[in-house]
């Protein structure tokens, strides 16, 4: 059946059939679609996407200047080079998301305005029944698939994490959280205060900095930054060369993934060195007499959060220009002019933000049942972050912290790709993962190690996401410069994978 047959079936109410479906076209969805498309061509696939276009993170999130932390040559797809500034907007990333769409014609292959509701495995059809409402019209749609690849993120777009404190109802001005940004929202000349430290509360305060009267980063603790130009050194030195962009984004990759493994051994090896090198480069910005021990020193070692990146040291020239400053305390309560801290010091506002993090969402909050009993996630150990002991022909796009998500959307695609290509060769319809008889006195612990990776939304939602075990099959190990050998050279005939 062609895109257009298939299109007009959903019309008739018809279920639709796909090799392979794609819950969601944020940039893992965009990669699942253009692997597929280019390494197991004849596969039938759509993606369905909840919002009306592509990009998810970087469409959803609207507040003023977004953009990335981490690189473009890293974030973006390895076979699509970045050719600007390594940190981006969103608008450039979305530009860059709709060439990879353009360019490989994968536009008949995306249906937005679909939200999946339900997806349930029948070993009986060895097949997934999507149920999947049309945001639009309301339309309840159906279709089968024999693979159901999970892009759908890991935290919940309707609504983000804002904690409960007392008396908010009686500040006089808005509570706005940087996931549902008011297209409206007039903070010229307002006093505004940012509740937070991490990426988003970084990108915010330089962005609103230039037109607000003033910007208060109000934090409970501190948060690392690595900061230097938005530039990569090396990829300007090979442009002036005149060298292909292909060359350029590779050599360039290596060299940033080079660094950043050497500087996460560091952080392991040598805590106290590698927080000395990311303090003086705030201390070059702020200078000797600025207070870096109470606002910028956390108690963490580096890394156990994620380090966002300052491009130009923007957040410490705001701060040096007196436009913005810094609170490093607890709040109170809200009063009708800001918030009361602990410390018995008031903060007065007219708009406050809090960029209090995001609510961890693992299963797209589709509803699961494998064989009609209901599938909680949190009862199963996890396949290399990705598959899940019982659950049939399904994987889930879970990326780096330490290093660009995108990573792993590229190393998750190479292997579903190898994966489904076994399937067809050896003429098998379901792939399950289980754990070997030499796994049933493992450990099971929780997704991650707090003391290895900690942030605020991972601590609050660790309850909902699958099990770890001690052995690298049966974890997410955070490691890319591990992992991208060991993907390439996972044996499908492993015992951990059941075929059937
Ligand atoms: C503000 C912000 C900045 C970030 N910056 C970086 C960075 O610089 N570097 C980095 O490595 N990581 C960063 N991250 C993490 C980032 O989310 C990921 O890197 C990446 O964008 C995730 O892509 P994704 O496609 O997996 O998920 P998402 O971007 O979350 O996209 C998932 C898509 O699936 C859709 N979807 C969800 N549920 C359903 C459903 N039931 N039915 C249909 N569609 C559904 C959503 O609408 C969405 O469009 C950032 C995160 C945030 C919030």
């Amino acid at each position: 059946m062609n895109v257009q047959t298939q299109i007009e079936a959903t019309a008739r109410g018809a279920t639709e059939h796909f090799d392979v479906l794609i819950a969601g076209a944020g940039i893992s969805g965009v990669g699942a679609a253009y692997h597929l498309a280019t390494q197991c061509p004849g596969t039938t696939f759509v993606a369905l996407e909840a919002q009306k276009t592509f990009g998810g993170t970087w469409t959803t999130h609207r507040y003023p200047g977004i953009r990335s932390d981490s690189d473009l040559h890293t974030f973006g797809y390895r076979f699509k080079p970045w050719t600007s500034a390594p940190i981006a907007s969103a608008p450039e990333i979305l530009k860059y998301m709709g060439d990879v769409i353009e360019e490989n014609n994968l536009a008949p292959h995306i249906r937005y305005q679909h939200t999946i509701t339900s997806a349930k495995w029948s070993s009986e059809e060895n097949l997934w029944t999507i149920e999947a409402t049309r945001t639009d019209t309301g339309e309840k749609l159906r279709f089968t698939t024999s693979f159901f690849w999970m892009c759908q993120g890991y935290y919940r777009h309707t609504e983000g994490y804002t904690p409960e404190w007392k008396d908010m109802a009686k500040f006089k001005g808005p509570i706005v959280h940087p996931q549902k940004w008011p297209e409206d929202l007039d903070y010229r000349n307002k006093r505004v205060i940012v509740i937070g430290s991490g990426a988003t509360a970084a990108t915010l305060i330089p962005a609103m900095a230039k037109d607000c009267a003033h910007v208060t980063m109000l934090q409970r603790s501190p948060t690392y930054f690595r900061t230097g130009r938005n530039a990569i050194e090396i990829a300007e030195e090979l442009r002036k060369l005149q060298v292909d962009e292909t060359w350029i984004h590779e050599i360039t990759r290596r060299k940033i993934l080079f660094e950043q493994d050497a500087f996460t051994k560091k952080t392991f090896a040598e805590p106290e060195a590698a927080k000395k090198d990311l303090l003086s480069a705030v201390e070059a910005y702020l200078g000797k007499d600025y207070d870096i021990a109470t606002h910028f020193t956390p108690k963490y070692r580096p890394w156990r959060q994620r380090i966002a990146f300052i491009p130009d040291g923007d957040l410490f020239q705001g701060i040096k220009s007196g436009k913005a400053s810094v609170v490093t305390d607890e709040i109170d309560r809200f009063t009708e002019k800001g918030i009361l801290l602990k410390s018995g010091k008031e903060l007065e506002a007219d708009i406050i933000v809090t960029a209090t993090g995001f609510n961890l969402c693992a299963n797209g909050d589709i509803e699961f049942e494998v064989d009609g009993k209901p599938l909680d996630f949190a009862d199963t150990v996890t396949y290399r972050g990705m598959m899940f002991t019982g659950v049939p022909n399904l994987v889930w796009v879970f990326g780096y912290f330490r290093a660009s998500w995108t990573l792993r959307v590229d190393l998750v695609a190479d292997f579903v790709c190898r994966l489904l290509q076994h399937m067809k060769e050896t003429g098998v319809k379901k792939v399950t993962p289980q754990l070997r008889p030499e796994d049933h006195n493992m450990p099971l612990l929780p997704w991650i190690d707090p003391e290895n990776f900690n942030p605020g939304y991972m601590m609050r939602g660790m309850n909902l996401l699958p099990k770890r075990g001690d052995k690298p099959e049966w974890q997410h190990n955070q490691d890319y410069w591990a992992e991208k050998d060991e993907f390439p050279a996972i044996d499908l005939k492993d015992k951990a994978f059941v075929y059937g």
